[in-house]
């Protein structure tokens, strides 16, 4: 695992805003710290510096491991995984009216939400206290 200076550390922290930066869990309501995320593997030649680096809770970053292309299950096109440190969340995922499950709106938005299960049932359950005790969808 790469070090992290702690001067990196709260740039990421600043960037992230503290929410995953693919399913968007806070980690004040995980309670778990979110985890580096290295954008393109450091398995495949990425660098351990802030332009290559988000924050993302444990699950997405396990699940997105060293990949770096994801099939969208719709359209069955192989595309990159959506990157939060280059797009912005809302042009490829919203909630549904619930404000617990998200809904991927482009193929990089579904294949993302397959390939990171970001409607795992236990985070979908855990969403719905977030939702009922109003820190869920963030704003
Ligand atoms: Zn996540």
């Amino acid at each position: 695992m790469a070090y992290i200076s702690k001067d990196l550390r709260n740039q990421l922290d600043e960037d992230a805003g503290g929410l995953c930066g693919y399913c968007q869990t806070n980690q004040q309501n995980s309670g778990f710290r979110l985890q580096v995320e290295h954008l393109i593997p450091t398995a495949k030649g990425g660098l351990t510096v802030r332009e290559n680096l988000w924050l993302a809770c444990s699950s997405c970053n396990l699940r997105k491991s060293d990949r770096e292309m994801v099939l969208d299950p719709e359209s069955g096109v192989l595309v990159e995984f959506f990157n939060p440190r280059l797009q912005q969340w809302k042009d490829h995922f919203e909630w549904d009216d619930s404000g617990t499950v998200v809904v991927g709106l482009t193929e990089v938005g579904r294949a993302t939400v397959k390939a990171l299960e970001m409607n795992d049932t236990l985070l979908v359950e855990a969403r719905k206290l977030w939702v009922r005790f109003g820190g869920h969808p963030p704003s």
